[in-house]
């Protein structure tokens, strides 16, 4: 699944790649995957204009159109966006295709159909409507200790819950946690604020350096608990064993002799 790592490294792509190219035609192959909107909506919104910005707020990127409306795009399990030129592959599991006047295609390919799109025309009142947090890259060390510390379930709960902070899932809150020496199923509110503050340079650090790497796709560094997972093998701090455990639903890996 796609976290705040991934959607940033997309951010800088499209940056790069799909803005100021007009927009000449809106294929919706998948009506389900708009919400808010009717097809014939998103149409009048994109065509004949072009994407003149694009910013991310958690695991959400916007691309604004000059239209005035941003699109909204969330990624689901394993959403992806690709850019490719004329007569290039078009990927599988497609669900939304625009054609750009050069000849160029932008498609949402989303393979389990648990991402959409949406248009808003005012970004702040759409993350208060949809209950999204603060950015995980953008929290400084005090309100992060403010909301994070305060709550009573499992520390890798309160880390992976949008509403209380927005951009980390289950692959990032182990890293995370593993870095900063805590177990993930530890009471957030038992934790004091060296160890808040602690937790908080960690996961700024984590995401950044894995954003920077490209993530999931790119090469994340070969000290990170991400190469371990699936195979329970051992710590690459200390050797140890790693152990698996549930919270919240998910699967967590830690190492038993790092974390406390
Ligand atoms: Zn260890």
């Amino acid at each position: 699944m796609p976290e705040l790592p991934e959607i940033e490294s997309l951010r800088r792509e499209q940056a790069e790649h799909a803005l100021n190219r007009r927009i000449a035609g809106v294929d919706l192959r998948d009506p389900e995957r708009l919400r808010g909107a009717r097809p014939d909506d998103l149409t009048a919104a994109l065509s004949g204009f072009h994407f003149d910005s694009v910013t991310r707020h958690g695991k959400i990127l916007f691309l604004g159109v000059s239209s005035g409306w941003k699109l909204a795009i969330h990624f689901g399990m394993n959403g992806h966006i690709a850019l490719y030129g004329e007569g290039g592959a078009e990927p599988e599991h497609t669900r939304l295709v625009l054609d750009f006047a050069d000849g160029g295609r932008w498609a949402f390919a989303d393979m389990r159909r648990l991402g959409w799109v949406e248009l808003t025309d005012d970004i702040a009142a759409y993350l208060r409507s949809q209950e999204v947090g603060p950015d995980a890259l953008t929290l400084d060390a005090g309100s992060f200790a403010k909301r994070v510390g305060g709550k009573r379930g499992a520390i890798k709960s309160a880390l992976m819950d949008q509403a209380t902070i927005a951009g980390i899932g289950n692959v990032y809150a182990d890293e995370i946690l593993f870095h900063a020496g805590i177990i993930p199923d530890r009471p957030a509110h038992d934790l004091d604020d060296p160890a808040l503050n602690r937790l908080h340079g960690e996961m700024q650090a984590i995401l950044r350096e894995a954003a920077d790497r490209g993530g999931f796709h790119g090469e994340l560094p070969a000290c990170w608990l991400y190469h371990r997972r699936g195979d329970t093998g051992h710590c690459p701090v200390c050797g140890h064993t790693l152990n698996t455990r549930q919270v919240g639903g998910r699967t967590s890996y830690l190492c038993p002799a790092c974390q406390t």
